[in-house]
């Protein structure tokens, strides 16, 4: 069900009914929206990547779409690319940020996945253990 208040995108792929392009009660749509202040990394048309609040590790990135996708559940073939784009850019990322070798992808999905931010997020952690969790 599109709430009235979501703003629906006339682009093809986000006819979808359960496709918003921004919640405004969502955390990270606001940091999209730069309504709330993050130490970003990256950024293009599709996707954003900034620091993690509260890191795991020395280095914590999360590599967010910039579309509100609530989480894994909602992901489909319509997304391939951006999801490969995002995976594929993170090595690059943590090059860029000291971490050559060695970190951790995580999506976590749902409740029960551990998942607290309902917008689709990619973590990637790395840098000299010991990290905290994950
Ligand atoms: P989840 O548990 O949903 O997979 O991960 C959510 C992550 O978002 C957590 O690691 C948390 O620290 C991070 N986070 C929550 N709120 C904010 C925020 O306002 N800014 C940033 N940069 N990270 C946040
Ligand atoms: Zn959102």
């Amino acid at each position: 069900m599109v709430r009235p208040d979501f703003v629906i995108s006339s682009r093809g792929a986000d006819r979808r009914s359960n496709i918003v392009n921004h919640d405004p009660n969502c955390i990270f749509c606001k940091i999209v929206a730069g309504q709330i202040p993050s130490k970003k990394v990256y950024e293009d048309d599709d996707f954003l990547a900034f620091h993690d609040i509260n890191p795991w590790a020395p280095v914590h990135i999360l590599i967010v779409p910039k579309r509100h996708i609530t989480s894994m559940v909602d992901v489909t073939m319509d997304d391939q690319a951006l999801m490969g784009r995002m995976l594929a850019t993170s090595p690059r990322l943590m090059r860029e940020l000291g971490v050559g070798d060695g970190y951790r992808h995580v999506i976590n999905t749902g409740a029960d996945g551990g998942q607290e931010v309902m917008h689709l997020h990619l973590h990637v952690f790395g840098g000299p253990r010991p990290w905290k969790k994950g």
